[in-house]
């Protein structure tokens, strides 16, 4: 397991990248959420003349095509990056993660969706998350989109995760919501995949009951959003991904990829609609998962695989059993037998 070199923590430590010495000295890439296009933030932030600014449009999930398309850009300009800064959610941080890589790995972010496929480190990174849950900011991962083929896998390997980490609670204050909610249970369904499944170890299972224990504390109390809960959360999330980094999904995600592919669901609201169908898979968890939801009174969309044509329900079929590994983690080395194609449309309609 490679863990973070650096972690800056608290109220306003966002003010610090621009004393950052690299950050100073070399030319930079930034990739900010499009969220904070005209707010206080990107004001606050030092753009030098050489420096590479792009704007992440979050709404839909991060492809290989727009990371490829991204890297030529930045190769055209002839400057030579030393930094790359991702600020944002889950979508900003991986695309920073994926551009770093691919600045010092030949060929196309299609060549290293998989396992250990990056051989180099890549450009040095610095990670700056907006929104706590996903897990973005500790893990070793950076989802993508093939559009292609529809496979969704991120490029896995030790060279992907962050060398530097900046926890600035006060950037989530203007989250919405339901997006806060979300991306919050995304850690949440991180750790109850890891802490069922059958490839856990006493590593995983310190960071999963850290990160539920301060997960749990934040949605069952008044004001999920208070400072206070704002800060816990950024630690459940940087745990929550530190424990996903060293043990595998289960059920949920996979299911929920399904949705994300074919559907086009966002990845923590996806994930939030699956458990709704979770039940017979992780019974506490569910009964759990619905009393926050009325709780924080969030309002998730159902019925959404009611009327699907035969190729979209099959498409559903496809992308969500395809995630081997962590099905296999869950259900057992004969999970096919239990998902079947018949049960996993049932479960989509459950939904
Ligand atoms: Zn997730």
């Amino acid at each position: 397991m490679k863990n973070i070199l650096n972690i800056e923590f608290g109220f306003n430590a966002m003010k610090k990248l621009n004393e950052h010495p690299k950050v100073r000295k070399s030319h930079t890439i930034f990739f900010v959420d499009i969220f904070f296009k005209n707010s206080f933030l990107i004001k606050e932030i030092l753009i030098k003349e050489k420096d590479f600014l792009y704007f992440v449009d979050s709404t839909n999930e991060l492809t290989t095509t727009d990371v490829n398309n991204v890297l030529k850009t930045i190769k055209e300009t002839n400057n030579n990056y030393e930094v790359v800064v991702g600020i944002g959610g889950g979508t900003s941080l991986d695309f920073a993660k994926a551009i770093s890589n691919l600045l010092t790995n030949k060929g196309t972010a299609e060549d290293y969706q998989g396992w250990d496929l990056v051989k180099t480190p890549g450009v040095y990174k610095i990670g700056i998350p907006t929104l706590s849950g996903t897990g973005a900011e500790s893990s070793k991962t950076c989802v993508m989109i093939n559009l292609q083929n529809g496979l969704k896998l991120g490029m896995n390997s030790n060279h992907t995760v962050y060398d530097e980490l900046i926890l600035d609670p006060s950037l989530a204050k203007t989250v919405p919501k339901e997006q806060f909610f979300y991306t919050g249970m995304d850690t949440y369904i991180h750790c109850i995949e890891s802490l069922n499944g059958s490839h856990r170890h006493p590593l995983s299972d310190a960071y999963s009951n850290q990160a539920l224990d301060l997960a749990r504390q934040v949605f069952q109390s008044e004001d999920m959003m208070s400072d206070k809960n704002r800060e816990k959360m950024m630690v459940a999330s940087y745990f929550g991904g530190v424990a996903i980094a060293n043990s595998f999904v289960g059920v949920v995600h996979p299911i929920s990829a399904g949705l994300s592919v074919v559907l086009g669901i966002h990845h923590c609201e996806a994930n939030c609609i699956t458990m709704t169908a979770m039940e017979e898979f992780y019974p506490a968890e569910y009964n759990e998962f619905m009393k926050l939801v009325e709780k924080n009174q969030i309002k998730l969309r159902r019925g959404l695989c009611q009327n699907l044509s035969k190729k979209q329900y099959d498409d559903l079929f496809d992308a969500s059993t395809m995630h081997e590994i962590p099905l296999k983690n869950a259900l057992g080395l004969d999970f096919k037998k239990i998902l079947t194609k018949e049960k996993v449309i049932e479960l989509y309609k459950k939904m």
